[in-house]
């Protein structure tokens, strides 16, 4: 298969199933970036041999550039090294699987350069949704969802027009604590929301996954992939993730994608189309599935969908506002220092307190908007912490 990809994120776990990918479909490789870790990135770029390695952070591409010293590629470094590999590789699909607000530089210069992105990193269009499509738009740029239940619903899209869809029915596992009350969500642990049913991801969308924090974005993301607004989003919790999610129209057709659950699938289809080519992945048997079930998600213990709504309705940077936060909350809670409820009070609390950030569009508005609402949600936590201490009460 005569294609030519980037990879970035790509020692992470979309990244590393996207690699899969390029071994099984025979992709040429010619830009790997990942952020710090330098082991796996060295065996990735002796084994793909990419023209470009960009490490984010300038150490460990210091590193880096001695381990691969006896070889000819070319070791970046930096966030602007990034950038740069971007703008220098001659791929024609860049891959986004970065993880969080760090993506959202690339995917600009994915575009910019011309590039079909076929994006994984959702935090690019929940913080700067308008501004990413809009300039995608501007320059015939093809934005193919790799998040499963975007890429079910684009395929699903295929099957009618959009002045047609009647809504999108947006799938969800539920998590680790479907079912749960608020008050037992007050006892779990990080061993227990890193315990996702049926996706084996990352971290930090794992426990995005747990407070359903992951569904808001994607309700964001869908919003500005398919120019549908959130009213017409309907989430369902759906434990067996098989149907990955479908489109409504206006005669009730529903129209969706089944198959088993595996990245490595919406990856491939969104380096391969328009054309479907064989894959690696398991083939769905209904039999051995036998049911599938679906139920409504319960917002009142899970709030962030009912917030991630409203906030893609005020638009501007809020959703911004709403993913630092975030960011920062559940990096508080893998490190300990926060419950999981906490992370609920931390981006409720810091979005009540920046609500007028609705009016700003520009990226600069948005990028001071989101260094705001990470200190806010620092400040939160600290002050948490130091109750905690001092009234011994954990919340
Ligand atoms: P991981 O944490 O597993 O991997 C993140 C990748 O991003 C790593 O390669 C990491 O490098 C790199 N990275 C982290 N910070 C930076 C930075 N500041 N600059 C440049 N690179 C950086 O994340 P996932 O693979 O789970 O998720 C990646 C994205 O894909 C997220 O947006 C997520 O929401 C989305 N997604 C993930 C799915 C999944 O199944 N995991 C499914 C659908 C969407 P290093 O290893 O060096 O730290």
């Amino acid at each position: 298969m005569d294609k030519t990809i980037a990879i970035l994120g790509a020692t992470g776990s979309v990244g590393t199933q996207a690699i899969d990918v390029a071994r099984a479909r025979g992709y040429r490789v010619d830009l790997l970036t990942a952020n710090r870790d330098f082991t796996a990135m060295e065996s990735f770029a002796r084994e793909l041999r990419p023209r470009y390695v960009a490490m984010a952070d300038e150490s460990a591409a210091h590193e880096l550039t001695l381990r691969l010293a006896d070889t000819n590629i070319k070791v970046i470094g930096g966030e602007t090294g990034v950038l740069e590999g971007i703008f220098a590789s001659r791929a024609d699909t860049v891959v986004n699987s970065i993880l969080g607000e760090a993506g959202l530089r690339p995917s600009l210069a994915v575009i910019d350069a011309n590039k079909r992105l076929a994006l994984a990193n959702k935090e690019s269009l929940v913080i700067a949704g308008e501004i990413v499509m809009a300039r995608a738009k501007e320059r015939g740029v093809d934005v193919l969802p790799v998040d499963s239940e975007h890429c079910a619903i684009f395929q699903s899209m295929k099957a009618g027009r959009h002045s047609e869809v009647k809504r999108l029915i947006l799938t969800a596992s539920g998590g680790p604590f479907f079912g749960c009350t608020r008050e037992q969500l007050g006892r779990v642990t990080r061993e227990d929301a890193l315990a996702h049913p049926t996706w084996k991801m990352g971290k930090k969308i794992t426990v995005d996954s747990a407070t359903l924090m992951n569904k808001g974005f994607e309700v964001i993301e869908a919003v500005h992939l398919f120019g549908i607004p959130a009213d017409k989003i309907e989430v369902v919790v759906h434990r067996e993730s098989i149907l990955h999610s479908a489109v409504e129209y206006i005669d009730n057709s529903v129209v969706g994608e089944l198959s088993v659950p595996d990245m490595r699938m919406c990856v491939q289809y969104a380096v391969d189309y328009p054309s479907r080519c064989p894959s690696t992945s398991s083939e769905l048997d209904l039999f051995s599935v036998g049911k599938l079930t679906f139920f409504r998600p319960d917002t009142e213990a899970f709030p962030f969908l009912a917030l991630a709504k409203r906030l893609a309705g005020a638009g501007g940077a809020m959703p911004a506002v709403m993913n630092a936060a975030d960011e920062v909350a559940v990096d508080a809670f893998l490190r300990g220092e926060l419950s999981f409820i906490g992370i609920y009070d931390t981006v409720l609390e810091v979005c009540d307190r920046l609500s007028a950030r609705s009016a700003e569009h520009t990226l600069d508005g948005i990028r001071e908007s989101d260094r705001e609402a990470r200190a806010l949600a620092r400040e939160f936590i600290e002050n948490k912490t130091t109750a905690k201490k001092i009234g011994g009460n954990v919340s």
